[in-house]
């Protein structure tokens, strides 16, 4: 399949990765918008958030779990992040492998959109 993320948990690209399990893995965005940037996917092709089902809840809320460890890890639990995902393209999704961003290390903009 061509898709980027997908190619990174294959290893068939490099990937800077800090964390992965059975369902998920965390690597650096490489254009980072903060001193911590991490993407954090689940190892099966989710396209989108719009394509969650019920069936998925348990998945993205390991994927929240998983994205609090990483803060505490990072170093910047304590004075907060973000966690974001984009959805479709007016969402800002470029990427079509659902993702979600953990970001921080800086006051990040109350800009929503
Ligand atoms: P989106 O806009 O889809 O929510 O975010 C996609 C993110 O993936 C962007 O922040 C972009 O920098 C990151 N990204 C795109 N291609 C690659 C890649 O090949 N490797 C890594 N590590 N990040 C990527
Ligand atoms: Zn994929």
């Amino acid at each position: 399949m061509d898709c980027i993320f997908c190619k990174i948990i294959a290893g068939e690209i490099p990937g800077d990765i800090v964390y992965q399990d059975e369902e998920v893995i965390a690597f650096r965005d490489i254009n980072p918008q903060a001193s911590t940037h991490l993407i954090i996917i689940p190892k099966k092709h989710i396209p989108s958030l719009a394509d969650l089902s019920e069936a998925d809840s348990p998945l993205i809320g390991h994927m929240v779990t998983v994205a609090n460890q990483l803060a505490r890890k990072e170093g910047i639990a304590e004075k907060g992040y973000r966690l974001t995902i984009n959805c479709g393209e007016q969402g800002g999704q470029l990427v079509p492998h659902l993702h979600m961003h953990l970001l921080g290390g800086r006051r990040l903009t109350g800009k929503l959109g």
